[in-house]
């Protein structure tokens, strides 16, 4: 199977116009087979009917032409600034770039050279273009043949060692032949590539590397992420196969017993997102099939209730049902808001943490081992420690720091193989968690339940400062209590410790002496962090001075206040979870976002201050900010795991390749029927990277 595609696993060395120097370059940019080459595409792409002739171009225009260097040189200015200039030419005329401050480039660019170059015109002693970004098209005495051109201009991603008119001399040597040997390497048959509306392979790449026009550009593009979002998916079916067809699980059997005296005890109405939702949740639990669903919804959106039904209808089916959260302290909250609402229907909650007594954890597993208590709340050492349950039927998982792809397999690894629900409060566009969370199934809560007061969101200006030290005052006199958060300075730990330290101290000794001023950060243990939160929960500390480190869940009603310092330096998605640590009270809360940002910077806040539905504002911050390392510290590989499919508008595609993912490995699971052979020997051959990042194969 796999030497079916081995010519294009041959090193790069074998082909064309490469010898062994250039090939230890192109190593160095992480291209070593003749494939990586075949994926190296352009990262630019220029219309050719978007070219001006050099000699329409204006004083004021922001220009795109194409000419060849017929001189150059650096010229010095008199405050002993270096300017280098290259005079370009075409058929229409002349016109000088300039590059202020870049005087190497003389020794990159020669006389005769093709040159792409975009940039403002402007007048200096003449019209000049100063280029902006520029790519070297050719080099007069290595063109083989220039008309090869074509209509659109291509900019390879390149070095100084590795020029873009090398780039391209490669390609035009062997573009053909890597063509041709892609062609096996198709799995998709022409019926399926028309039904998806896609190209072929051989077609894709070929576009992409030697487009005739962009919208070509555009659907070459398309197909590769088709077939990156495609492989993933693959592999995340193949995981929910195993974990939830390959053996049957619990089949729940509803009685309404507890979840009728619940929904007349309960002082509200659910809204109709708890209901779908719930309505999917018991769906999954009635069938045999084992359910691993994902539910995601904002801060108070009322995820706890919708899992407390969930876990009645395990009870009803005569099992045993946990919840499990990252901290003691999440841990706490939560078994307080559930056994207050269990507490009318006659069932008792068992919490079990870490911190416990060895007696009560002794008498804790054994109500678990003999089934006398049904309903438990813990961290997660409630299912990983060796405990035993009498009839365990479901775990809910209060995600709250999203899991790693990996922890969330050993969710899966209990003997009694009970049901799965993830909850997380963190909320992604839709697209994005199916790309994450392919295998697991999604439910979205996007519904507040009715009557909530809105945080208000101020955008103030550092000098505005101390108008915010007057507020916090005010509302600590009342009786609430503020939280005050600082970036990250940079990456590193004790930049971060410093700043927020100092500030600490500059707040507790000088601004609000009078005050108890509590210091939140990264470095301190878990078990310090939650006695802070803890002293904050208690109303000991007045101000709480935090980097980012507040635990997402934490639940403090009496805190009116969150100031987020250098707010320009969060992603939206960060600050919309920032601002959801206050709010959860019957007072009114404010969110004051201290920024000292410029334009750009500034409207992106707007956004946030103009919404608090956090899955637009997630949306908001895909389209400015991109994927980015969506799989980060997953990943293990060279290369991102998406590098074609952008989760802003690829939501289609996504759709199309999880459904026909799940359909072929719910028709052949190991994928070795004759028709997928050549699939499997893909995915084992290409995409091991994915199969061990969701530890399959
Ligand atoms: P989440 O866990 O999603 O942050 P919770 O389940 O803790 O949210 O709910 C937040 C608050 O809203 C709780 O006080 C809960 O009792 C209340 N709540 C939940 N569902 C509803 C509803 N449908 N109508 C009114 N209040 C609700
Ligand atoms: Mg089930």
């Amino acid at each position: 199977m796999a030497q079916d595609f081995s010519q294009l696993d041959k090193p790069i060395q074998f082909l064309k116009g490469v010898g062994p120097k250039r090939s230890e370059t192109f190593g160095r940019m992480g291209i070593v087979t003749a494939r990586d080459l075949l994926y190296h595409v352009p990262r630019r792409y220029d219309d050719a009917s978007t070219i001006q002739p050099l000699g329409d171009l204006d004083v004021g225009m922001d220009g795109t032409a194409v000419g060849r260097v017929r001189s150059k040189g650096i010229i010095p200015t008199r405050s002993g600034f270096r300017i280098f200039q290259a005079v370009l030419e075409d058929d229409s005329g002349m016109i000088t770039c300039a590059w202020p401050g870049q005087p190497w480039l003389d020794r990159r660019i020669r006389k005769g050279d093709l040159l792409l170059v975009t940039g403002p015109v402007k007048f200096f002693h003449g019209r000049q273009l100063q280029p902006r970004e520029f790519t070297l098209l050719g080099r007069e005495d290595e063109e083989e043949e220039e008309g090869s051109l074509g209509t659109i201009f291509v900019s390879y991603p390149a070095s100084e060692e590795m020029p873009q008119w090398v780039l391209r001399r490669v390609f035009r040597k062997n573009l053909d032949w890597l063509l041709k040997q892609v062609q096996s390497e198709e799995y998709l048959s022409q019926h399926e590539i028309g039904e998806l509306g896609l190209i072929s392979l051989a077609a894709a790449l070929e576009a992409l590397h030697r487009p005739i026009s962009l919208s070509q550009v555009e659907a070459g593009r398309k197909r590769l992420a088709f077939d990156e979002l495609f492989f993933l998916q693959l592999v995340q079916a193949q995981v929910r196969f195993q974990q939830t067809e390959a053996q049957p699980g619990i089949a729940f059997t509803r009685t309404n017993e507890l979840i009728k005296p619940l929904h007349s005890s309960l002082p509200f109405d659910l809204t109709g997102a708890q209901a779908r939702v719930l309505r999917e949740i018991y769906s999954d639990m009635s069938s045999d099939l084992r359910m691993r669903r994902l539910l995601q919804g904002d801060v108070g959106s009322g995820k706890t209730v919708v899992a407390l039904f969930a876990m009645l209808l395990a009870l009803e089916g005569d099992h045993q049902a946990v919840l499990m959260a990252p901290t003691e302290i999440l841990a706490e909250q939560h078994a307080r808001k559930i056994g207050d609402m269990l507490a009318p229907l006659g069932i008792e909650l068992l919490l079990l943490t870490g911190s416990m007594t060895p007696g009560q954890k002794a008498e804790a597993h054994a109500a678990l081992a003999d089934g006398s208590a049904q309903v438990a709340v813990g961290t997660h050492a409630l299912i990983q420690e060796s405990v035993d349950f009498r009839r365990l039927g479901l775990v809910v998982v209060d995600e709250q720091h999203r899991f790693g792809v990996r922890q969330r397999m050993v969710l899966g690894e209990h003997e009694s193989r009970p049901d799965v629900l993830v909850m997380s409060a963190t909320p992604i566009p839709r697209s994005m968690a199916m790309a994450l969370y392919g295998d697991l199934d999604l439910s979205i809560l996007d519904e507040l339940p009715p009557g909530r007061k809105p945080v208000e969101t101020r955008l103030l200006t550092p000098d505005q400062r101390s108008k915010v030290y007057a507020f916090v005052e005010e509302e600590i006199e009342k009786g609430r209590q503020a939280y005050m958060v600082y970036p990250l300075v940079d990456e590193s730990e004790k930049v971060d410790l410093l700043s927020a330290t100092e500030e600490f101290r500059r707040l507790s000794e000088e601004v609000f002496a009078d005050r108890k001023v509590g210091l939140l950060h990264g470095q301190l243990s878990g078990k310090e962090k939650d006695g802070i939160m803890r002293s904050f929960l208690a109303k000991e500390i007045d101000l709480l001075v935090a980097t980012t480190v507040i635990e997402v869940g934490i639940d403090v009603p009496n805190a009116t206040v969150m100031i987020i310092e250098h707010a320009e330096r969060f992603g939206l998605s960060q600050l919309h979870q920032l601002r959801g640590r206050v709010g959860r009270g019957a007072d009114q809360s404010t969110c004051i976002l201290i920024s000292q940002a410029g334009d750009l910077a500034r409207e992106r806040l707007k956004i946030f201050q103009g919404t608090a539905d956090g899955f637009e504002i997630a949306r908001a911050d895909l389209q400015i900010r991109g994927q980015g390392d969506l799989f980060g510290s997953q990943q293990h590989g060279k290369d991102p795991i998406l590098r074609f499919a952008d989760l802003s508008r690829d939501e289609g595609l996504l759709r199309e390749a999880q459904s026909r993912a799940r359909g072929l490995v719910a028709d052949d699971p190991d994928l070795q029927a004759p028709g997928n052979s050549q699939l499997s020997a893909l995915l084992e051959a290409r995409h091991r990277e994915k199969l061990q990042m969701f530890g399959v194969g």
